[in-house]
Order: structure tokens, then sequence, then C-alpha cells
């Protein structure tokens, strides 16, 4: 699913058992990292994982529980999770950033010209 209109300058921190993104300023590329939202369906395979062990799953190996937590993900919608989450960040990023109606482009309050609405790139032009 494209993107509109939405800070584009991003770096996904998200890992199997929550999701996390950090954005950043077009011009001065500061940086903020959104709230961290955790995965419902990593709790989900955490638990199953848990139970295979009581069991008496020896000798499971990390990895091997890592793979079967990751197969969990796939079914019980991981990626639906991720892309939510990631509207999430967005709009918390939109709150953060403004848009320069010039450039298209999000920039930190620090790039800002308030006087001319616009970055401090374009303002400067
Ligand atoms: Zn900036
Ligand atoms: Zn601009």
């Amino acid at each position: 699913m494209p993107l509109q209109d939405a800070p584009q300058n991003y770096e996904d921190l998200s890992d199997e058992y929550g999701f996390q993104f950090r954005f950043y300023c077009e011009v001065c590329n500061d940086g903020f990292k959104t709230q961290r939202i955790k995965s419902q369906s990593a709790q989900k395979s955490k638990r199953r994982g848990f139970t295979a062990n009581v069991l008496g799953a020896i000798g499971l190996s990390r990895a091997s529980d890592l793979a079967s937590a990751t197969e969990d993900l796939a079914e019980g919608g991981y990626e639906r999770e991720h892309e939510h989450a990631l509207q999430v960040a967005i709009r918390e990023a939109k709150t953060r950033f403004k848009k320069c109606p010039a450039c298209k482009q999000y920039v930190c309050n620090d790039c800002w010209n308030v006087k001319k609405k616009k970055c401090s790139q374009c303002a400067s032009e």
C-alpha cells in the first residue's frame, strides 16, 4: 500500500515483539522515535512456546523457537499489525513535523520558518 501525504523518511525499528519507527526531519535529519506498540500475535506465540517447553520439548534450541514464533507471526496477522502500527506512527509523526507546502517534505519545528510557513530551506530561497 503506497503511503500518500506521509513522512517518507523513517526507519523501521520493529522486531517480532513490537513495532516502533524513527522518523527523520528532511532538513536536519534529526530523528525521533514513535511510541512502541506491542505485537499481539507475538504475545500469543510466546505463550505457545512456553507451553511447548513445559511439555518437555527438551533440546528446543532458541533458533527453532524463533522459527516457530516467526511462523506464528506470519499466520497471526503480523503484517496487518505492522501496517496498522505504521499508520499510528505516521499520525504521531505528523503532530511533530510540519509539512512544507513548497517542497512537500516533513521537517521538525527547528527547521520550520513560522513567518514564511515554509521549511528553512525553501524560506531561504
Ligand atoms: Zn529539522
Ligand atoms: Zn520546503
